[in-house]
């Protein structure tokens, strides 16, 4: 775990002020770069010490055997893994006759910055090697939101005394070894060597590599390109062998003077593009990235984020850290998402291999419901990712004999990549969740082209699945048997609440969207009696109820299981599931993840007041929170339910997951869901911020430790502002026109807000919350409430 306040607060940086080794791999992913195409994990300049290497393209992948002791029918044969690709970030220093390296001689300063307005990660380290030789070095990396595939570095070093010998070797090495994996199934398969050489190629001030995988047989091309600033007689030179590319640049510095080095990197892959063509593509990035050079790179980057922090900032009184921590988590959702272009957003984004880079339903129930509201051309191009998968989730669903699409638990670019049925393909609740991102996408912003174009089909194939795994009893109520949830520690069993009230939703947006569209519907084979009995299915859901508990039963029967043995479950036992085998967590009664009270969040129309406060009290005691999906979705309940302390704590947990390291694997890359997390527990928990049935409702309440909270959502091509403070709520719209209109729901009262004026209510008085809801034993939220301000 990272120590409380390893990074101070700030509103708009995440700053590092002295190195710390034992948590090198953690800031590796906190300070990792990425415009969702390209990502650079923060390896420190030199390349080492390193927690762990990475540079990852998005949907840069290679196959691996998955190996079954006892193989069974349907299970997937291969598993797409995340490629470490060719390392450009790459500069190591010789001052004199000693290698840079934090390790040896003294670092008389250190401090890394992540701005995250300006998009860069800034360093400055001031170090005196062995032999007594100070230098000053200054570097800012940033990965460009406006060019795709291009990323740079400006890297100045200054002597401090002299004059000094400085080499600079700038690089690009591929097939870089990595440490050996761990036994803990979240992390990567470690891939030897999966670069083969295809072609390299040096210029004075450059070079390419150019690899390809050995079984996917994606070809990869990476570039770079120096501008140097030295003094007279500073010489620059490349090489390169197979492997790696050198540049190298030499000059003497007299004591205050510099060495400016700008190294413009760009990547470019491919499954169908021939070498040549890499080759252009990657050169012809560079020229574009010269064109602007560092300045122009820097300042479009700054405009980008100019632009989102307008539409998409929040603002928090009363809990700095919270404060940073969501600015944090909306940066690295967008980094994940921005540039992403119809390729998935994966659980750890580009910022470790963590999961094997795969995406799982994170993406479309985190991620992009923040999205939706922040960035959603990020979304589109997210769904449309998902729609080229689509044949591969028709193959799987005739695979498992079932109609329409069965959509990967885990995937890279289509298949199934899970080897655990239980807590993989059985997970099937992908394909509501699919569908209700794209209803919410349409709902937010009025995109009926995409609806025609591919929501329609998603909706058609994902109600199919449903109408056929499901199946109406003697009684005629529809029941989904056999599934996992979102509890992967209550897995196979029949009537998850979340999973058929969610599919409840998929098959009637479905029969709705095929009358909008008939000709498209007709041309997909449905019929007016398919629709019908998608409506016929989703009116009989069968919903289980306990009616002497007077609590939902998460899946049929859960509240006659067992209890879990919490008073003697020791604080080391967890993660249970790395400590006891599933076979015991799935008969018992202990969750691992929020799935009933997600269900009350994403489906609360399906639920009453008095059962959502029952309801939570009676999970909360057995939910355990191993997964960090959880806390957020927590921190929404809580508030709606009257306990806006507790889910002030579990905002906290869920923004602060990595900047703390709250679950001790930030190393493998950050938490996407749980820092999109953040942002549903502030808009969605205290903002109250809710969208069944096409209606845009808020709740706005307040913890008591919060002066004020005030977002912005985009709503149909309108920004829509809403600041609460503890006793009001003020609505109002930018940039729109005279006749642009919002309507919504505050608490009970429904508003219009229009250009003129923002509308200021007030906020009810809650109502009394009822007892206190406990946590099993040591399953308390992680971190404390700030202290109140005085
Ligand atoms: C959670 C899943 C999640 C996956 C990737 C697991 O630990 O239980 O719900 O999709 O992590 O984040």
């Amino acid at each position: 775990m990272i120590r409380e306040r390893a990074y101070p607060v700030e509103p708009w940086h995440v700053r590092e002020t002295r190195l710390d080794m034992d948590v090198l791999a953690q800031s590796e992913s906190v300070f990792a770069l990425s415009n969702g195409h390209v990502g650079l994990r923060g390896n420190l300049d030199e390349g080492e010490p390193h927690g762990l290497p990475g540079t990852y393209l998005n949907s840069f992948y290679e196959l691996r055997p998955l190996p079954y002791a006892e193989a069974g029918y349907g299970f997937p044969e291969s598993g797409q893994t995340i490629v470490n690709v060719t390392n450009g970030k790459l500069l190591r220093l010789l001052v004199d006759d000693e290698p840079l390296d934090v390790r040896y001689g003294e670092l008389l300063s250190h401090e890394r910055v992540l701005d995250l307005r300006a998009g860069t990660l800034h360093r400055e380290l001031h170090w005196r090697s062995p032999a007594g030789r100070e230098v000053k070095v200054r570097s800012t990396r940033l990965v460009s939101f406006t060019q795709r595939s291009v990323a740079a570095i400006s890297y100045e070093v200054e002597a401090v005394d002299g004059p000094l010998r400085l080499i600079v070797q700038s690089e690009l090495v591929a097939n870089e070894s990595l440490p050996a994996q761990s036994k803990d199934p979240r992390v990567a398969a470690v891939l030897e060597s999966p670069l083969q050489a295809e072609e390299e190629l040096t210029t004075p001030d450059g070079g390419q590599l150019i690899h390809r995988t050995k079984v996917s047989g994606l070809r990869v091309a990476a570039a770079m390109e120096h501008e140097v600033h030295g003094p007279d007689r500073t010489t620059i030179e490349s090489e390169g062998y197979q492997d790696w590319v050198r540049t190298t640049i030499a000059c003497v510095l007299k004591p205050g003077e510099k060495l400016r080095v700008i190294k413009y990197l760009t990547y470019g892959w491919s499954s169908r593009r021939s070498l040549p063509a890499l080759r252009d593509q990657v050169g012809a990035a560079l020229a574009g990235a010269r064109l602007d050079g560092w300045d122009g790179l820097h300042r479009e980057q700054r405009n980008y984020l100019d632009e989102f922090w307008d539409a998409s900032d929040v603002l928090v009184e009363g809990d700095p850290e919270v404060q940073q921590a969501v600015r944090f988590g909306l940066f690295h959702v967008l980094q994940a998402g921005a540039r992403a272009e119809q390729r998935p957003i994966s659980a750890k984004g580009l910022t470790g291999p963590g999961y094997d880079g795969h995406a799982f339903w994170d993406t479309e129930m985190f991620v992009l419901p923040v999205l939706t509201y922040t960035q959603p051309s990020a979304v589109r191009s997210a769904l449309q990712w998902r729609y080229s998968t689509l044949d591969s989730a028709k193959e799987r669903a005739e695979t498992l004999n079932l109609r329409g699409a069965a959509f990967p638990w885990r995937t890279i670019e289509g298949p199934e990549s899970s080897g655990y049925w239980p807590a993989g393909t059985a997970a099937f609740h992908i394909a509501a969740d699919i569908a209700d991102a794209m209803r919410r996408y349409v709902m937010v912003t009025g995109d009926t082209q995409l609806e025609r174009e591919i929501g329609l089909e998603l909706l058609v194939e994902t109600a199919r699945l449903w109408r056929s795994i499901g199946h109406h009893d003697r009684h005629g109520q529809f029941h989904i048997d056999g599934v996992t949830g979102p509890d992967e520690y209550t897995a196979v069993k029949n009537d998850n609440v979340y999973t058929n009230l969610m599919a409840q939703r998929n098959l009637l947006t479905a029969a709705e969207v095929v009358m909008r569209y008939r000709d498209e519907a007709y041309h997909l084979g449905v019929t007016d009696e398919e629709a019908a009995s998608w409506r016929d299915a989703a009116m009989s859901m069968h919903v289980p109820y306990d009616e002497e508990l007077d609590v939902h039963q998460q899946v049929e029967g859960f509240t006659r299981l067992q209890e879990w043995d919490f008073t003697h479950t020791p604080a080391e036992k967890y993660p249970l599931l790395l400590h006891y085998p599933y076979f015991e967590l799935y008969r018992k009664q202990v969750v691992k993840q929020a799935d009933l009270v997600l269900a009350m969040h994403w489906r609360g129309d399906a639920f009453t007041p008095e059962q959502k406060v029952r309801n939570f009290l009676y999970y909360e005691r057995r939910t355990v929170r191993d997964s960090s999906l959880s806390a957020c979705t927590q921190a929404v309940l809580a508030a709606e339910v009257g306990h806006p302390e507790l889910a002030h704590t579990y905002l906290r947990e869920a923004a602060l997951m990595d900047l703390h390291d709250l679950n001790e694997n930030t190393r493998d890359g950050v938490h996407m869901a749980s820092l999109a997390g953040a942002w549903l527990a502030l808009v969605g928990g205290f903002g109250g911020l809710r969208d069944h049935d096409g209606e845009l409702s808020f709740a706005p309440r307040l913890s008591s430790r919060l002066n004020r909270l005030e977002f912005s959502l985009q709503w149909r091509g309108l920004a829509l502002r809403v600041d609460v403070r503890p006793h009001q709520t003020t609505y109002s719209l930018r940039h729109g026109g005279p006749d642009d209109v919002v309507e919504l729901r505050h608490h009970d009262q429904l508003l219009r807000v229009t250009c003129d004026e923002p509308v200021t209510v007030p906020v009810p008085p809650a109502e009394p919350s009822g007892p206190p809801p406990e946590q099993p034993p040591g399953r308390s939220p992680l971190l404390r409430l700030p202290e109140p301000e005085q």
